[in-house]
């Protein structure tokens, strides 16, 4: 039951060990309006988005104003459709997308938020910068007209094996709070799934993008 997930999951995340509210975020692919509806009925204020195509179709939809992120790889010819619309770009994780983000931003006179996406595993099937690249990426994107770089994401290996995944989320808390000594604007640490929140929290995240815990199990059309 979403609203019983929901109500559980809010009642669990609280704060992380730093003091900091941790933020919820639901992920919504592939879930109708309706299931979203009722996630935020019980409580949900952000959701975040993998398709544009997706967040387009349902965008009218969705009820009570929620905070609109966006999580997925992102086409840099589909950012258009995006602009003024999303809280936070959260999957920044290449220069020419930052690039067209700001200058869409800067036409349609907004300033965008967006995080920076790490590839902390260093896996070639995620994007991200390349963690030793973290803060060359960071100066690269914020000095663009209307863009406001506001923290880090990632996501951990698929794996249980906790010696692989705490070392790599605590570089992450590391690197967030190196950048948030320089800039006041860095505050969001996006990092935990359904799979590894929990840790993710213990080491400092203080953003969490939760599809599975929310929703149950995802249901793809397409799939044979
Ligand atoms: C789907 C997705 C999530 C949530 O995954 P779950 O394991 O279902 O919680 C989080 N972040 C991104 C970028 C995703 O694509």
């Amino acid at each position: 039951m979403i609203e019983e997930n929901v109500k559980k999951l809010l009642g669990e995340i609280g704060e992380n060990p730093f003091g900091e509210k941790v933020t919820l975020v639901a992920a919504v692919k592939t879930q109708t309006a309706e299931n979203i509806n009722r996630a935020i009925a019980a409580g949900i204020t952000d959701i975040g988005d993998n398709h544009v195509q997706e967040f387009r179709d349902k965008y009218d939809a969705v009820r009570g104003d929620p905070r609109r992120h966006f999580i997925g790889h992102l086409q840099t010819n589909k950012v258009k459709y995006l602009i003024g619309r999303t809280y936070l770009y959260q999957s920044v994780d290449r220069p020419e997308l930052a690039e067209e983000i700001s200058k869409r931003s800067e036409r349609a006179g907004v300033v965008s938020d967006c995080l920076i996406q790490i590839n902390i595993g260093n896996e070639e099937t995620k994007g991200g910068f390349e963690f030793d690249d973290g803060v060359a990426a960071y100066e690269k994107i914020s000095a663009m007209p209307a863009l406001r770089v506001k923290g880090l994401m990632a996501m951990l290996p698929f794996t249980d094996d906790e010696a692989i995944l705490r070392p790599l989320a605590k570089k992450m808390r590391e690197l967030f709070e190196r950048l948030r000594e320089r800039d006041d604007n860095i505050e969001h640490l996006s990092m935990g799934m359904s799979g590894d929140w929990k840790l993710c929290v213990e080491c400092g995240s203080n953003m969490v993008r939760l599809g599975t815990s929310v929703f149950g199990p995802r249901h793809y059309d397409a799939a044979p």
